[in-house]
């Protein structure tokens, strides 16, 4: 087994943590994790308001890929977990349409199916016409005008905050159902329902603590020492010197270094990086989040009862997906008779700016026109968060630049994984970034190759 020596690990979110338990599995004793959130979990993590309502930042639910994690998180969380079958559905001109839209027409009015279902048709035999170069023509071809324009790409630029032809096609894999037009006049026809794609439709999720109950879960796997939480930023990491700056002025020692603190900021904190590749990590973009919380007593509206989550692509409204959170665990509100509890995201970035003052106000209003919150309620909490660091999103030019800068990090012994370590958003849920790290950290010791986060170098 190769010895990594002393491993300094940036960030104690999923990633992280997945790193620092591998790592502490394989007997290796050498690393310390550096976070400056006092808790640990990332965007991963939950909160509790003070009037007992739990919160995660924004929908977070289990559906994972690999046994791996699968048996990490079942250890982690021994106290117990809810299965769900999900029940997502799309908030559409007044009515609620179950998720995936495009299978699911039959709920719309004639006028509004037909026009979905001609597009469609137009799209199937228009589809030789060349290839789409960008995510705004991909969904055009595929879906059609009708789709695309009632659904697809209102409620795609409400949660991306970019236009959609600056963003790719290339991470859609198994993220947006396909539809068949033969299924779906069948379905119309028989007045069937299809709600059965994708890979969360049955997710779990933690009895207690909301999301955060699970990274609490994996740190706790971790000796105490190697967890240094509730620090300063790392605000340099040099190379020459071997050794992480914090905001503090604290250093740390390393020979390896791993790192899920977002790229673009890594890459402004090596010195040695050559100037191509601060160029390149201007390229990567993101956008932000605020998670508004409401927590609430009275009788639960009938429209949400056994909802999972709702999207949102009319434009009355600021949110995008809304879940109804109450309904995955009795252990997210306070203890008696009437609780219940709704978290909405909004999405912020430089072509989406959100008045934060009048946020608040404006959802609120947002929620009693969607008939979410209605007088048989009272408001209890407002709960409210902003994470800077919300979707990396898929630019088209975001392989290039994540291609020109691996490999000078990697140069360095520095490698970057995870939701902005990596930069991938089709690999960047929890499982992923979990998996990215136990893959690595495979790699150094085992010379494993990596499957999940993969670029050129790594084979
Ligand atoms: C709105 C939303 C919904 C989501 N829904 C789901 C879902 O349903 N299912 C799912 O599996 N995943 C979901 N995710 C993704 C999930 O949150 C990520 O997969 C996961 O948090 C990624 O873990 P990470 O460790 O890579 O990054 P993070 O969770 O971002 O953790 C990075 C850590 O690095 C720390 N850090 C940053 N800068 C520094 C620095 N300079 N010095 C030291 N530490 C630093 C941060 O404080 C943080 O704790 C969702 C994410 C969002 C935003």
């Amino acid at each position: 087994m190769h010895d990594p020596g002393r491993v300094i690990i940036i960030g104690a979110g999923p990633t992280g943590l997945a790193a620092a338990h591998r790592l502490h599995e394989f007997g290796h004793q050498d690393f310390l994790i550096l976070d400056p959130r006092p808790t640990p979990g990332g965007l991963a993590s939950s909160y509790v308001d003070e009037y007992g309502f739990t919160w995660d930042i924004g929908g977070h639910v289990q559906f994972s890929h690999y046994e791996t994690y699968d048996r990490l998180l079942d250890t982690a969380v021994p106290q117990g977990w809810i299965n769900h079958r999900r029940s997502a559905w799309i908030w559409f001109k007044k009515r609620f349409v179950p998720y995936p839209f495009q299978n699911n027409l039959r709920y719309l009015d004639e006028q509004d199916r037909e026009r979905c279902l001609q597009g469609l048709e137009a799209a199937i035999v228009g589809r030789s016409g060349g290839e789409a170069r960008n995510f705004k023509e991909w969904l055009e071809d595929t879906f059609g005008y009708g789709i695309a324009e009632a659904v697809l790409h209102p409620l795609n630029l409400k949660t991306w905050g970019y236009p959609l032809d600056q963003l790719s096609k290339n991470w859609i894999g198994d993220r947006v159902a396909v539809p068949d037009l033969k299924l779906l006049r069948s379905q119309i026809v028989e007045c069937e329902d299809d709600d059965r794609w994708g890979p969360n439709r049955i997710f779990r999720y933690p009895m207690r603590g909301g999301t955060g109950a699970i990274w609490a879960g994996v740190a706790s796997l971790i000796p105490e020492k190697h967890l240094h939480l509730g620090s300063a930023a790392v605000t340099e990491v040099n190379e020459r010197e071997k050794i992480v700056r914090c905001g503090n002025q604290a250093t740390y020692p390393w020979d390896t270094l791993i790192s899920t603190m977002p790229l673009d900021i890594l890459c402004a904190s090596v010195p040695t990086l050559p100037t191509s590749c601060r160029l390149a990590a201007e390229e990567l973009k993101h956008n932000s989040i605020h998670i508004l919380g409401f927590g609430l007593k009275g009788n639960l509206p009938e429209c949400l009862k056994g909802k999972s989550w709702m999207y949102f692509p009319m434009s009355n409204s600021p949110y995008s997906r809304i879940t109804a959170l109450s309904n995955y665990s009795p252990h997210m509100t306070p203890q008696g008779p009437g609780y219940w509890s709704l978290m909405v995201e909004v999405c912020e970035s430089p072509f989406k700016p959100v008045n934060e003052k009048a946020l608040i106000e404006d959802v609120l209003h947002a929620l009693r026109e969607d008939l979410l919150i209605t007088s048989e309620s009272r408001i209890i909490s407002v709960w409210h968060r902003r994470e800077e660091y919300s979707y990396p999103i898929p630019t088209l030019n975001r392989d290039n630049a994540l291609q020109a800068i691996m490999i000078e990090l990697e140069k360095q012994n520095i490698f970057s994984r995870g939701r902005f370590g990596g930069w991938k958003y089709e690999v960047s849920n929890q499982d992923h970034s979990a998996m990215q790290a136990i893959e690595l950290i495979d790699r150094l010791l085992l010379g494993h190759p990596e499957t999940i986060y993969r670029h050129k170098e790594i084979g």
